[in-house]
């Protein structure tokens, strides 16, 4: 049996690196006021295909969609946004504290073709915040993912930002994109051509290489916000500028997603290849009332767990695996008695202890102690057993010292308070 396409596990030589994303990720957004939320896997098809947007790769092609035994519609969460939307309003969090500021880690289902750097089954560190119509949230958000990034020794990244406007300046920015396609109507791919009416900003994200080539000098959100959309983009840019956060404005940056307004934003590395994001955001205002809740400006990240810990692992930011503090070794069937209660108690004072119960050589059992990289060996044997007196070996200079069975764990509290540890 094999894993399906697109799916892998996560093997413990490799969690290192994802448990220390996880503590420094929890850990920077708990000091900010973020708190933890955690949703389901899988909701109703139609919460996804109503707030990410019909016309987008993610409803009309990538999702895990199936009909469960009552034939209800489902879906495996190819995102977070759309659920933890659904939370806020369904627990009418809007109407005790409307500003609500959450952060989410865990797995998203997209059934993309899989790659380096993509998987159907991908991690994903979320921040979302509910209430704050302020421009500074969208700087906080920026600044919380460079500062994240700098925490794990990150470098090499871009933040591209852009703003989309919003329901008051999209129509005319719509109008002078139209206008500017006029006759190179004819030559856009069939998805823009279907998505033209839907959502047109969609267009400008196309890969295709004859759309591209239509688009060539084509209007910028930018260049047709609003006065509100342009002084609420001008203190994200002022506000990261002060802050020293790096960032370049990118006017072709709308993202895959229907919701978005104002602020949008992608922080890329040229260390993956074709896969460059490694998160993205962006203001979604309309997003909370649309699905039900009164309006709410809302806003959020998610950044691409797996491609973040790719990254740190290119740039050798895994952290060693820590040595094994204690072996002990058993010789007889006494001793294996002893030894599994000593390794409960030393574990249980820090002082990681393993031992061994298959009964084996002298030979043999510190071969073992080598495999798990011990620091130190203790010898039970029947001997040190009878006088009561143990061997600790230190597996570094070979020297070996005895320990009064009876102080045992006292002792080597001592001792490896000595090397910094326990
Ligand atoms: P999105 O929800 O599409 O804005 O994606 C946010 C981030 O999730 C992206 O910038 C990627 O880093 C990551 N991501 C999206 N899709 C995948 C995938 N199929 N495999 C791995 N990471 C992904």
């Amino acid at each position: 049996m094999q894993t399906i396409r697109g799916f892998r596990d996560i093997l413990p030589e490799h969690i290192g690196l994802w448990q220390k994303v996880e503590q420094e990720a929890a850990a920077l957004f708990t000091a900010f006021g973020y708190r933890e939320i955690r949703i389901p896997v899988i909701e109703k098809t139609q919460l996804f295909a109503r707030s990410i947007g019909e016309a987008t790769d993610i409803v009309e092609k990538e999702m895990y969609t199936f009909e469960d035994r009552k034939g209800d519609k489902l879906t495996l969460r190819p995102e977070a946004t759309a659920s933890i939307s659904r939370s806020y309003i369904q627990h009418k969090m809007y109407a005790v504290d409307p500003v609500r500021k959450f952060f989410m880690i865990g797995p998203m289902f997209r059934r993309e073709r899989p790659q380096k750097g993509r998987y159907r089954q991908f991690y994903q560190i979320d921040a979302e915040v509910f209430g704050v119509e302020s421009a500074y949230i969208d700087s906080e958000l920026i600044f919380l993912l460079n500062e994240l990034f700098k925490r794990l020794g990150l470098t090499g990244l871009t933040a591209h930002i852009n703003s989309l406007g919003c329901p008051e300046c999209r129509p005319a920015f719509q109008k002078a994109l139209m206008d500017f396609l006029g006759d190179r109507k004819e030559v856009l791919c069939d998805n823009c051509t279907r998505r033209m009416k839907k959502n047109p900003l969609r267009i400008l994200d196309c890969k295709v290489e004859t759309c591209r080539q239509a688009l060539e000098g084509a209007p910028a959100t930018v260049d047709h916000l609003c006065p509100a959309c342009e002084d609420h983009f001008n203190i994200v840019r002022s506000t990261l500028e002060n802050q020293n956060v790096d960032f370049s404005v990118d006017k072709s940056l709308v993202r895959g997603l229907d919701y978005y307004t104002r602020t949008a934003w992608e922080i890329q590395t040229s260390a993956l290849g074709a896969q460059s994001a490694v998160a993205g955001g962006g203001r979604y205002d309309g997003l909370v009332k649309e699905l039900g809740g009164p309006q709410t400006p809302a806003i959020g990240f998610a950044i691409g767990f797996d491609r973040l810990v790719e990254v740190m692992d290119q740039l050798g930011k895994a952290p060693k695996e820590e040595p094994l503090d204690l072996f002990i070794l058993p010789l007889g069937e006494g001793a294996m008695e002893k030894a599994y209660a000593w390794s409960c108690e030393l574990n249980l004072l820090g002082i990681t202890t393993q031992t061994d119960f298959r009964g084996r050589s002298m030979k043999s059992l510190m071969k073992r102690a080598d495999k798990l990289n011990a620091r130190y060996v203790l010898i039970a044997g029947e001997s040190e057993l009878a006088e009561k007196k143990l061997i600790l070996r230190d597996m570094n200079t070979k020297d070996q010292v005895n320990i009064a069975m009876d102080c045992l764990a006292d002792e080597l509290k001592t001792i490896f308070k000595k090397n910094n540890k326990g």
